[in-house]
């Protein structure tokens, strides 16, 4: 039994323990919790990414995954980020999944951020983008599973992650990868899907470093502007994580225990650079690999709370709606996605009386401190959003997370949008909106994202 003084000893031993443990360099350290499930579908299933599939999956190259990383500042607030190998997270989903993390952590929608990594080898689940696919068999019982399944593996990997909760350093650095091209090429027959090497790119690589209070790395996250389609086209069939999969599966093989995160920047208009192969996603791979490696440095900036979070929703206004006879018309279209999407519009104005004018789009800010500014967008956004709000937010570390929270399709600038191409017109058949998007919206989402971090700078 200990004596009275030995007892008091004790607790002082304790206390500096805890102490050394939360302090470094005199500053109380945020928690950190990661946490990782594997989600490849255990059988063939539709894959989604391209409308033009018509067979579901024959295999699989490598697991996917959902991870996630909680957060708690100093002042006790919690905030996961979501990352998974999906080619999107519908509006439906994220919220239905917010709700409960909300009912059971207490943690509000603005704390979260829902994060694909835009693989077109992932499954296809039950949602909107059902429409653009003839089910045959027993597909749709097979994404009605595999869907129900998701959301219990994304519930759990977070509550996985907030239990790992545990001081932690951050840092921040930033690097680059030449690994994109701007896909959208100016031809005779207007803007097609092509290369176009004078075109914008964004080839910067942030990487957020999370160490353990031995300052061993436990894990990375990591981001980059180029989509996920180094596969190729329609068909390819095998589910996979693309480049990015690999360049995480490459930075766990070369530094042992650590969990490493991928969120994708704004590359609607940014493909890989050569395509088409298995072989070429691996390259591309080990090349953000490598530039990721790069910045795990220790000059690296440190990053502190407390973590400032807003969401808020804008209405994005549609250009022009069809008319019912012009929509009557499409049904002839000989394109079957022409078709399909002017028989949900017909079917809507039947149901509702009315097609919606604007959309509600969701933007959110989180803030570490003042040393790091993730600007979180949904749907595929072309990069001139992301090169004129880190040339416009100059004095900040933005990072820029687009394909977050909803996949509410293509969201093209002003720029994109006079010149027209698929980003501009042709894939509002695939995600099922109205018209294109009014010239408004670049300024509409850039003044909000300027107002957001002027809000969380004054807070
Ligand atoms: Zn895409």
């Amino acid at each position: 039994m200990l004596t009275s003084k030995y007892a008091f000893e004790f607790i002082i031993f304790l206390q500096l323990l805890f102490v050394s443990v939360i302090l470094a360099g005199g500053r109380e350290l945020m928690k950190v919790g990661m946490a990782s499930i594997d989600i490849t579908p255990k059988e063939s299933i539709m894959l989604v990414g391209y409308a033009a599939r018509t067979e579901p999956s024959s295999g699989v190259v490598h697991p996917i995954y959902a991870r996630a990383i909680a957060f708690e500042d100093q002042t006790g607030q919690r905030n996961v980020l979501i990352t998974a190998d999906l080619v999107g997270f519908s509006r439906n989903l994220s919220d239905e999944i917010s709700l409960q993390v909300e009912k059971e952590f207490n943690i509000p929608r603005a704390c979260l951020i829902f994060s694909a990594s835009h693989t077109h080898t992932a499954p296809l689940l039950n949602c909107l983008k059902l429409q653009m696919y003839v089910l045959t068999g027993t597909q749709q019982k097979t994404i009605d599973e595999y869907t129900q399944f998701l959301k219990e593996s994304l519930l759990q990997v977070i509550r996985l992650a907030i239990n790992d909760l545990a001081p932690a350093n951050l840092t921040f650095g930033s690097g680059q990868a030449e690994i994109g091209i701007n896909r959208r090429a100016f031809t005779s027959r207007g803007v097609i899907i092509g290369i176009n090497p004078d075109g914008p790119v964004d080839t910067q690589v942030p990487v957020l470093a999370i160490s353990d209070t031995n300052q061993q790395l436990s894990g990375v996250l990591f981001g980059f502007a180029c989509h996920g389609t180094t596969l190729g086209g329609s068909d390819y069939y095998q589910v996979c994580g693309d480049y990015m999969g690999f360049a995480r599966e490459y930075l766990e093989l070369s530094q042992k225990n650590i969990v490493t995160f991928f969120t994708p920047g704004c590359s609607a208009d940014i493909n890989p650079y050569p395509r088409g192969t298995l072989h070429l996603a691996r390259l591309h791979g080990l090349r953000l690999a490598g530039a990721v490696a790069s910045v795990l440095r220790p000059e690296m900036l440190t990053v502190d709370g407390p973590i400032r979070c807003l969401l808020k929703t804008v209405e994005l206004p549609f250009s022009k709606i069809p008319s019912t006879s012009e929509f009557k018309e499409r049904l002839k279209d000989e394109n079957l996605h022409v078709q399909r999407h002017a028989r949900y519009f017909l079917d809507l104005l039947e149901k509702e009386k009315a097609i919606p004018k604007t959309y509600s789009y969701p933007i959110q800010v989180w803030q570490f401190g003042r040393d790091l500014t993730m600007v979180v967008l949904g749907g595929e956004v072309v990069v001139d959003y992301a090169l004129r709000l880190k040339r416009e937010l100059k004095n900040h570390h933005v990072w820029m997370i687009a394909n977050a929270n909803d996949d509410c399709g293509y969201i093209g600038s002003a720029r994109t949008l006079y010149e027209g191409g698929y980003e501009a017109d042709n894939s509002t058949i695939y995600y099922f909106l109205p018209s294109r998007w009014d010239f408004q919206v670049e300024e509409i989402i850039i003044s909000t994202v300027k107002e957001m971090v002027a809000s969380v700078d004054s807070l």
